[in-house]
């Protein structure tokens, strides 16, 4: 980036990551290359540049960005998030391997491991990643990798990834991490011993509900093999979702520092309210990953939830009286968003199945934004007291 700083922060690195220094007459924004062609010397195979192939001059800049902050040889944006978990996972795994997972993963990931990759043949064993030696225990001779998401969606629970680390060190498998909730902000999984990190880019690190977008991190060997699936299985996402995704990167600092804090706040006042029975946060002493939280991130994020005493009832009223908050699935913008996992990710679940996994009926989660945190609070004050 520059020769005069040596050890570009996180914060500089999300303006200038993966950009030189400017030359004359050059625009600050990033130019968008928003062109499926390039011009191309006769005679050679060489160079050839194609978005399906990743290497569209604004997706190549976006991807050295996202290596550079977490800390990987190289990167590779994809059409989504789910994009990105099928193919790394494609990319590590052959019929007649296992892969372990943690229990605790998105639903379209949870698709793909418990049907899609054992109908081509790869072995699959979700495991309870509380459970003491529960990933040792559910190893097989075949076992190539290990996925992981955490913190974890919906109730924000923490991993602690160091014993995870010792098990695939000592057998030589891939740790792989969705950090999609944590952001390099927080959390960067290659400097606790993961290999590979995935993010969907729809949520934090684009931040403003208009793009969607996944990404793959590791050595530049594997990132290599994942974009060989993702050019076979048409993921490659659009250069102008690159240049949105590119100019969402530079505010992340600022956008998860906000939304942070502003999180704190919210869930300190939840807390006082009589009508919730539970405020899952890992910045507050009674979330179970309190201490953990406090040890291995950077930042508690943007991710909460209540429990509403009333029920699915209480929750569907007090929904229908908020005006600034919006009752939308995803997270990790700028706005204030609400949802109810019983009728989103855990909706195939019977209420006693919900409850057993810390998401009974009367849960809601909560992806706090950047607005102003009196306000956010003014408008779940008004909504609770409905
Ligand atoms: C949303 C999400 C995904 C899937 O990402 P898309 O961009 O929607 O395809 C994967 N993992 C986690 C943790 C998510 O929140």
């Amino acid at each position: 980036m520059t020769d005069s700083i040596k050890h570009p922060s996180l914060a500089t690195l999300l303006v200038h990551g993966g950009r030189d220094a400017l030359a004359r007459d050059e625009p600050v924004a990033s130019p968008l290359y928003q062109s499926v062609n390039f011009q191309h010397p006769v005679g050679t195979a060489e160079g050839m540049r194609y978005p399906r192939y990743g290497n569209n001059p604004t997706a190549e800049l976006v991807q050295r960005r996202l290596a550079l902050l977490e800390g990987a040889e190289a990167g590779l944006v994809l059409a989504s998030g789910q994009g990105a978990t099928a193919c790394a996972l494609l990319a590590l795994l052959r019929a007649g391997d296992h892969l372990l997972s943690s229990s605790w993963i998105y639903g379209g990931t949870h698709q793909l491991v418990a049907k899609e990759l054992p109908a081509m043949g790869i072995a699959t064993t979700l495991v309870d990643p509380t459970e003491s030696r529960g990933w040792r225990r559910r190893l097989r001779k075949t076992t190539r990798a290990i996925f992981l998401e955490t913190p974890v969606n919906p109730t924000g629970r923490v991993l602690d990834l160091k014993p995870v680390t010792m098990l695939a060190k000592e057998l030589g498998l891939a740790l792989v991490v969705d950090s999609t909730f944590a952001t390099p902000v927080a959390f960067r999984p290659i400097e606790h011993g993961a290999d590979v990190v995935i993010h969907s880019a729809t949520k934090f690190l684009n931040g403003h509900h208009d793009v969607i977008a996944g990404a793959v991190l590791g050595t530049a060997a594997y990132i290599e093999e994942v974009r060989q699936k993702m050019i076979v299985w048409g993921q490659a996402p659009d250069p102008f979702a690159c240049w949105l995704l590119e100019r969402g990167l530079k505010t992340l600092d600022v956008r998860v520092k906000r939304a942070t804090e502003n999180t704190m706040r919210v869930a300190l006042w939840c807390a006082t309210r009589p009508e919730l029975s539970a405020v899952l946060y890992p910045g507050l002493p009674s979330h179970p990953d309190h201490e953990i939280a406090l040890a291995t991130l950077d930042g508690m994020g943007a991710m909460m939830a209540i429990v509403h005493r009333g029920g699915g009832e209480a929750i569907t009223k007090m929904l229908r009286r908020l005006e600034l908050i919006t009752h939308a699935p995803s997270l990790g913008g700028v706005d204030t968003l609400v949802s109810e996992p019983r009728f989103s990710s855990h909706d195939h679940l019977s209420p006693e199945e919900r409850a057993a996994l810390g998401v009974p009926d009367g849960f809601l989660r909560i992806s706090v934004g950047i607005e102003d945190p009196d306000d956010i609070i003014a408008d779940l004050d008004h909504a609770l007291r409905g």
